[in-house]
């Protein structure tokens, strides 16, 4: 367990990340293959707190409807753009770390960009994935953002003004499209301010059927 998790140990629901499915029969782990790589962040410091907030825990479990659309969206990359690869950043996210992230955002401007956890994010119900591509010769592609850039140039609702202003170029904005077709043919839902974020189903669904990761 990472030193930011173990501040968690005293709660009654803290995930127990040793077991090798953490989270129950529902749920299915993604592995690397030849079309999808894995980078997940929150397990580097190389995210938005600047801490590993997910331990030892470096890999990525969805729900399984979550995962066949997924599963579904690699094999239309695969079929439509030769070479590249889905980069996986964050999948299933226990609510104990959205507690966290909020207290790290909580009266900051990055506020509006992370979900309340008492309402708790389609990540806290493995609903949700956060992704961008590797194109053919293996490096992660441009995008117009870092993942996890709480700026407006991530924001897909904005892209038609960020590409006049020249914020967004055009290849930037192709790749975001390369990313978004297969993931939307896929069943995906993509949201109006993040350009890796993708939802399995809409919110008012999720709420009401399935049950959140403590
Ligand atoms: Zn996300």
């Amino acid at each position: 367990m990472g030193l930011f998790l173990s501040a968690f140990t005293g709660m009654s629901m803290t995930p127990n990340w040793a077991a090798a499915n953490p989270f129950g029969p529902d749920y299915v782990e993604i592995t690397a293959n030849d079309v999808i790589a894995l980078d997940i962040r929150y397990a580097t410091t190389h995210n938005f707190t600047g801490r590993n907030v997910y331990g030892t825990h470096n890999t990525c479990f969805l729900h399984q409807q979550a995962a066949a659309k997924l599963f579904r969206a690699a094999e239309l990359l695969r079929t439509y753009s030769p070479g590249y690869k889905l980069l996986v950043f964050d999948c299933l996210r226990p609510r104990s770390v959205q507690r966290l992230f909020w207290g790290v955002v909580k009266g900051t401007p990055q506020q509006p960009y992370v979900a309340n956890p008492d309402k708790g994010s389609l990540h806290n119900f493995g609903f949700a994935v956060d992704l961008s591509l590797l194109g053919p010769d293996g490096h992660e592609l441009d995008m117009g953002t870092p993942f996890d850039a709480f700026t407006e140039a991530a924001q897909p609702k904005l892209e038609t003004k960020l590409l006049a202003k020249g914020v967004l170029t055009q290849p930037q904005l192709e790749r975001r499209m390369i990313l978004r077709r297969v993931m939307t043919e896929a069943g995906f839902l993509q949201l109006p301010n993040e350009w890796w974020h993708y939802d399995a189903l809409d919110g008012k669904t999720v709420r009401k059927n399935y049950r959140i990761v403590e």
